[in-house]
Order: structure tokens, then C-alpha cells, then sequence
């Protein structure tokens, strides 16, 4: 099973469900998952704990927790549940932990889908240009995350935009829009940090604040033109060493390039180039 299998049995999942109500009740998918909820104050780390009871899963949520973290633990735990995988943890860890195995990260995406259902959450993500404000305002909307909501972001907006998972100072995971993915772009993972970005300074400075500035595009991304800009919106958590990056430029700031038809990018080339039919590659 990958991420796009768990796509597809997500929205199965939520097919023929009204969902106009599902910002405030996720009442829909329990009924749908023969589910019920219960609170309770559990320890502090403790998001929740899951038993069948009767035939129905009971999901109990830490009461002491955000609504967001609760409604995350709910989601991700109806993945475990409707794709058929066994939990292996006691409690649900945070989102894009390093430490989850594959079934976790699974059962993350089903959540995503779950509560930024498609079309409500691309409808509102189309129009909006990438920024702090239509940051805050759809993790409000959807009672989200920040990485929850950027990554989701990051894959469905019009513009060229990335989201990046950082854990230790290391890359771990990003996401990226189609538009960026056309332009050739890559991010390295497994890497440190790119020393002059605003993640690195953030981290460094044990900043928790949302912060975002200008960053050269190249220090982003790999085998990239250099002298252009683009804006970086990071926040750290120093507790978990985590740092977040969403990445975005205007269209007249992409870089002046084409892919081919393999998936490489080509330099655009001059006239004479052209006329000389011969192909120059940038070897990677
Ligand atoms: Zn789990």
C-alpha cells in the first residue's frame, strides 16, 4: 500500500458522506466506522488510546490536548481501522515524527484527507496566494496543523510552492505543487538544513515564532539558477527539533527553464542553440 492507494480508500471512505458540517463534527466518519469517541485526561504525550469494544471502535482522546491534536488523533486512528493496519504505538505520534514507521505515515495521509476534505480545502487553496494569513486562516478553517495544512497546501495550490519537513536538522520529507514539480525542482532529503536559509537561522536562534524573509531559490533547490528570491515561512519547535518550511516565488521569479519529455530541465535555449540541434545537459 503507498500514499496514493491510501488516498483513493480515503475518499471511498468518504464517499456519499455529507460533509458540509466536517470543520465542527467529525460525527460522519465515526458513524460511517461504526466509531465513538470518549475524552479523558490521559498523561501528558498521551494523545489517545483505541479498544474495540463490542464489535465498535472506541477512540479515546486526551481531553487535556488542542481540539486540532484530538481531531488528528480521531482521523488517524479511523486509518488504522479502514486501512485494515495494525496500530504499533500506544499513543499517536506527532505528525511527520521521524521515529514513524511506514503504517504511521499511512495512516497520517488518510487523516490529511479526512479532515481537509479535497475539494472544500483545493476550492479555498486555489485562490489564495501563499502567505502567513492564508496559513493561519486555513489552519483555522480546517483545524489543522501547520505542517499538516502546508504539506496539503504545498501540493494543491496554483502556485510553485514546497513545504519542508525538517526533524534533527536534517530534511526529512517535502511536499510540492505542480507547478513547482514542472519547473524541475528538487529538494535534497537526508541533508542538513541549507546554511543560509530561514530554517537554519530559526533553529539556531531556538525561535518558536512564525517568521518569513526573502532566501535565494538556490539554496532550496538543487542544481538551480542562482539570483533569484524566493519567500521562506518557517517556524521551529525546539522541543521536538522540528522545523517547518513552506516555500514559494511569483511566476515572473520562476527561473527561465523547461523540463523535457524525460524529466529533466533544460536551460532554455538561445536561437543559435537551437539551430544547431545539439542539446546541452546540465549533468546533475
Ligand atoms: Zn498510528
Amino acid at each position: 500500500m503507498d500514499e496514493q492507494d491510501v488516498v483513493r480508500k480515503a475518499r471511498a471512505f468518504m464517499q456519499g458522506l455529507d460533509l458540509s458540517n466536517i470543520r465542527e463534527s467529525l460525527e460522519p466518519y465515526l458513524t460511517k466506522a461504526n466509531a465513538r469517541v470518549r475524552e479523558e485526561e490521559l498523561g501528558p504525550g498521551e494523545s489517545g488510546t483505541v479498544a474495540e469494544i463490542k464489535g465498535r471502535l472506541v477512540i479515546t482522546v486526551n481531553s487535556t490536548e488542542s481540539l486540532e491534536r484530538q481531531r488528528f488523533t480521531i482521523c488517524h486512528e479511523l486509518g488504522h481501522k479502514v486501512l485494515g493496519l495494525d496500530s504499533s504505538h500506544q499513543h499517536v505520534p506527532p505528525w511527520g515524527h521521524v521515529k514513524r514507521d511506514m503504517t504511521e505515515v499511512l495512516c497520517d495521509v488518510f487523516a490529511a484527507e479526512l479532515l481537509m476534505p479535497h475539494d472544500q480545502f483545493s476550492a479555498v487553496c486555489r485562490d489564495s496566494e501563499p502567505s502567513l494569513m492564508t496559513m493561519l486562516s486555513l489552519m483555522d478553517a480546517f483545524k489543522t496543523s501547520f505542517p499538516a495544512t502546508g504539506s496539503r497546501f504545498a501540493r494543491l495550490t496554483n502556485a510553485p510552492c514546497a513545504f519542508v519537513n525538517m526533524q534533527g536538522g536534517l530534511v526529512r520529507y517535502a511536499a510540492m505543487s505542480t507547478p513547482l514539480r514542472k519547473l524541475g525542482a528538487r529538494i535534497t532529503l537526508k541533508t542538513p538544513i541549507p546554511a543560509r536559509s530561514l530554517a537554519a537561522r530559526l533553529r539556531q536562534a531556538k525561535t518558536s515564532e512564525f517568521q518569513d524573509g526573502d532566501v535565494a531559490q538556490d539554496e532550496w533547490f538543487e542544481n538551480w539558477p542562482t539570483g533569484l528570491d524566493l519567500i521562506e515561512l518557517s517556524r521551529h519547535h525546539d522541543g521536538s527539533d522540528t522545523t517547518l518550511s513552506l516555500l514559494w516565488f511569483e511566476e515572473e521569479d520562476a527561473p527561465r527553464m523547461e523540463v523535457d519529455r524525460f524529466g529533466q530541465r533544460v536551460q532554455e535555449d538561445n536561437g543559435l542553440d537551437e539551430l544547431t540541434g545539439v542539446l546541452s545537459w546540465k549533468k546533475r
